[in-house]
């Protein structure tokens, strides 16, 4: 199957290929990609921030529609609507075998396809997947919404990770499109969310969802109406910014949680007071990506509709205009663009 699909060859330079993707092999499934997100991860390959062998095939936010099912695959149907969860867990390394397989050791095992680098593939019109990596989302789903099962799914994770309970409140720090699906989890389970973002335009999206947004200056305010004064119960740091670290574990009550969802490029070391974490019981834990388990749970909410996606995708492109994309940075009203197909 010749599929047009869009490679990255190194800093800032990109081009879209003719590939040979092959048939469904044992196990495996060919999938019609209809939607694929852009990630600030796909960003900041093109533009060298993150360096990965090229030519690399990008996109990891995938949805699609199956075409055909290789030998041995049951329990799935041609034109079923399915979302990819594209990394590789192992299955039998240590974390895999614990539960915990979103810290596979073997997840960044290198696909290759010819001579393209694989990084899951979802740019382009076609993807040969195994059958473990698949799931089936409802008949009348969007494609741009199941491609959000992805981000959704590592939101799960990372809300998961604090001990939150109906009635409590969290403060999510960044109004991009990861805070703004924090959020929206967090409302849909009956915690009082607050965001906080400089960008007037991104607070202005966060709040026609119905949850209070802010500028940073006003954390500390917002945190003392809390709690009787106390504080967030969780606070979620989905964005990479050093400087609000302070801030948020100010924000956070005693015994609460704070949560690194963000990565940082380039990493840092930052200063916390040891008995600041000691005194308090501050947890503060890190997340990495999502369990299998969580993105079956974000299929299944983004199927049932009840994750209201409307402001999350907020631009649909052809893949022609994919390189121009990734060259803009995204203003504050942007939220997610997907390259649909
Ligand atoms: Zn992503
Ligand atoms: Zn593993």
């Amino acid at each position: 199957m010749m599929s047009n699909s869009f490679l990255i060859d190194g800093a800032k330079k990109g081009r879209i290929e003719r590939l040979e993707i092959p048939d469904p092999g044992l196990g495996e499934i060919l999938i019609k990609i209809r939607a694929s997100g852009v990630c600030t991860t796909d960003r900041r390959i093109f533009s060298g921030e993150i360096r990965v062998p090229t030519p690399v095939l990008g996109g990891h936010e995938i949805a699609g529609e199956i075409v055909e099912l290789g030998p041995g695959v049951k329990g799935l149907s041609v034109g079923e609507r399915v979302s990819v969860d594209s990394i590789n867990r192992c299955g039998s390394c240590y974390f895999c075998r614990r539960g915990l397989d979103n810290l596979c050791i073997n997840s960044r095992k290198q696909n290759k396809l010819e001579d393209v680098f694989m990084i899951a593939g979802g740019f382009s019109e076609y993807m040969v997947v195994e059958r473990k990596k698949v799931f089936v989302g409802a008949d009348d789903v969007r494609f741009v919404d199941l491609a959000m099962s992805e981000p959704l799914a590592c939101c799960i994770n990372s809300v998961g990770k604090a001990p939150l309970d109906v009635g409590d409140s969290a403060l999510v720090v960044g109004g991009g499109t990861m805070g703004l699906l924090h959020a929206i989890l967090l409302k849909n389970s009956g915690v009082t969310v607050v965001v906080s973002d400089p960008a007037e335009e991104r607070r202005s999206i966060i709040e026609d969802n119905g949850i209070e947004a802010i500028a940073p200056e006003r954390i500390a305010e917002l945190a003392s109406l809390q709690n009787e004064g106390n504080g967030f119960d969780a606070v979620f740091l989905t964005a990479p910014a050093i400087e609000t670290l302070e801030n948020s574990i100010g924000a956070t009550r005693r015994g609460g949680t704070l949560v690194l969802y963000s990565s940082l490029h380039p990493d840092s070391n930052v200063g916390i007071s040891w008995n600041a974490i000691h005194y308090s019981e501050l947890s503060i834990v890190g997340t990495e990506g999502r369990k299998a388990a969580d993105f079956r749970r974000a299929v299944s909410l983004i199927s049932r509709g009840m994750v209201d996606l409307k402001s999350v995708v907020t631009k649909e492109i052809p893949i022609e205009e994919l390189e121009e994309e990734l060259l803009r940075s995204p203003s504050g009203s942007d939220q997610r663009t997907i390259v649909v197909f």
